[in-house]
């Protein structure tokens, strides 16, 4: 038994989702658990090379652990959005999909420069949107060192392409 088996036994994976051939790693399982999410909130505090100004975390599910994270470590919440979401002045970023293209998005006036900021989230696969969020988090001025994910996907490479970029990565489960 390994560190996070624990953890790694309330992660289901569902085949064929969202499209044929992929399995889906679905969190819903560990979050309804009742101390699942204090599990993982726990570990990845533990985790955390402080200080921490901001957490960002990545839409949908990296705002619940962006949020959790937040208040052990002492830290303000970076929504780091969908494009189209924001109501003030933003700043986005492309990244390529699969099939075609996606843009997150930050309010241009969120972070005061060399606010050191962690990102989350609840997986990394391809690592094409955690890379966004940190070229986004870099050119509004922020400095991003770390990122923590619940679930690593090492056969698509992202946490390593993450490293390459100069950024610690930690991840729960593989
Ligand atoms: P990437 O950009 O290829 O690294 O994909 C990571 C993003 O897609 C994250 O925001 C995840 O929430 C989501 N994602 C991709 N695959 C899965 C999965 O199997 N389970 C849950 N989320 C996933």
């Amino acid at each position: 038994m390994s560190a996070n088996d624990d953890l790694k036994a309330l992660i289901r994976t569902i085949p064929n989702f969202p499209r044929p051939g992929i399995q889906f790693r679905d969190i819903t399982t560990l979050l309804l658990d009742p101390s699942g999410m204090a599990r993982t909130v726990e570990r990845m505090a533990s985790a955390t090379q402080g200080p921490i100004d901001l957490i960002a975390g990545i839409e949908a599910r990296g705002f619940l652990f962006a949020a959790a994270l937040a208040v052990p470590l002492n830290a303000g919440v970076l929504l780091i959005r969908k494009d189209g979401k924001l109501p003030g002045a933003t700043i986005a970023e492309d990244y390529a999909l699969e099939y075609g293209q996606d843009r997150i998005a930050i309010h241009e006036d969120a972070l005061v420069p060399g606010a050191r900021v962690m990102l989350v989230d609840d997986l990394i696969a391809t690592g094409g949107t955690a890379r966004a969020a940190i070229r986004l988090i870099r050119k509004a001025g922020g400095v991003v060192n770390q990122a923590q994910f619940l679930v690593d996907l090492p056969d698509l490479g992202g946490a390593d392409k993450l490293r390459s970029d100069g950024v610690t990565v930690d991840a729960l489960v593989a």
